[in-house]
């Protein structure tokens, strides 16, 4: 039995099979047992991710019970450490990690819920992000992929909900504060929101969470109806990266996905952004439109992005593109004709992709939605 006592997370190591790592208030974060790794997402939720040898990554969710199960060998893996080990570790497993019975970490999830609509996703180098939601739901919510914010309507905090909420998020998040970075204001479309009631949120999460870098989604639509003064004064204020979902620079393939804009259009908001001091990420949705759009789809993304003043500070993700069933793209996209790609034709296009988007000299990262944890 070894531990590590950092300042923002402790970590056990019981034998070479197993390794478990926990935030500063003691709660679990990872698990790995044996060739599962577990991750615990903030309402509880608990996710697994294992590789066989020589096959797929799989992953999953565990139902409730099949968690509590889990947390029950991780409460015991707590209170051995707190037995076993010498010195300031076994205090702090004693009392950080003890405490935290697999039913009180269960119980998490309702005070999750009390503070958060469920987060419905966020850009990968956001993870880590405080999640401020100050509103719910986007402004358009008619793209035909999307369905992240199904049955959501749009709705924006008052500035005294904010800061309620932020101080709520402060309270909840606790030491695991140390683990975290920027504060991202959520939901999907939070920066849409006119200047004078962005101000007051922006104020409100710098009184907060003082010193930290603030990021946010927007659609183009409603970014470029800000006035370009107002994203210099909201860099002034902490706005470091605003993401927008490009999805194609391709302008047939976007109204074909419903989704406002076009690549010109998006070309002048980057440079207003960027002439404002506010970096980009721009995620880029790779086998949408199917076999039939796919060199069109890239090309016109590749010119797009080329012409854009993008520099090191600036992300491109490449995600690759998974199809929903029930989604009104599907419908649309059978209707069309169009052959969807099938998962290795998405990957090799994804690192095809990515190699021609670092040729820019801009960073690309893969973005797989479907890892998304908070
Ligand atoms: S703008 Fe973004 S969040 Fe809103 S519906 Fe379209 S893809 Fe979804």
């Amino acid at each position: 039995m070894r531990a590590e006592c950092r300042e923002a997370t402790t970590l056990i190591h019981p034998d070479p099979q197993h390794v478990l790592s926990f935030d500063r208030e003691g709660r679990l974060y990872t698990f790995y047992d044996d060739g599962i790794l577990y991750k615990r997402a903030l309402d509880s939720t608990l996710h697994w991710r294992r590789r066989a040898p020589g096959g797929p990554r799989e992953r999953g969710v565990l139902d409730p019970e099949e968690a509590l199960e889990v947390f029950a060998h991780v409460h015991a893996y707590a209170r051995r450490a707190a037995r076993e080990l010498q010195g300031g570790c076994a205090e702090r497993a004693a009392r950080e990690i003890v405490p935290w019975t697999p039913g009180r970490l269960a119980a998490e999830r309702e005070r999750f819920s009390a503070i958060y609509r469920p987060i419905a996703i966020l850009p990968p180098d956001q993870y880590f992000a405080i999640v401020v939601q100050a509103t719910e739901g986007c402004t358009w919510n008619k793209c035909t992929f999307c369905s992240f914010y199904q049955g959501r309507p749009f709705h924006a905090k008052t500035p005294e909900q904010l800061r309620v909420h932020a101080e709520a998020v402060r309270d909840f998040l606790g030491r695991q504060l140390l683990l975290r970075r920027g504060v991202f204001l959520a939901d999907g479309n939070a920066l849409a929101l006119s200047r004078s009631r962005l101000l007051p949120i922006f104020e409100a999460v710098r009184e907060v969470f003082p010193g930290r870098e603030i990021y946010g989604f927007v659609d183009l639509y409603s970014g470029e109806r800000h006035d370009p003064a107002d994203w210099g004064e909201l860099a002034r204020l902490g706005l470091e990266r605003v993401y927008v979902g490009m999805e194609t620079g391709h302008d047939e393939l976007l109204v074909f996905l419903n989704k406002p804009g076009s690549a010109r259009e998006l070309e002048a908001f980057v440079r207003e952004l960027k002439g404002a001091g506010v970096s980009v990420g721009l995620i880029v949705m790779v086998g949408v439109g199917g076999r039939n759009y796919r060199e069109a789809h890239a090309r016109a993304t590749l010119e797009a992005l080329a012409r854009m003043p993008l520099d090191r500070r600036d992300l491109v993700y490449l995600s690759p593109f998974v199809e929903h069933p029930d989604s009104a793209y599907a419908r649309e996209r059978a209707a069309a004709g169009l052959t969807p790609m099938d998962w290795g034709e998405i990957e090799a296009e994804t690192a095809r992709l990515a190699a021609e988007v670092r040729r820019l000299g801009v960073r690309a990262a893969r973005y797989d939605i479907r890892e998304f944890i908070y």
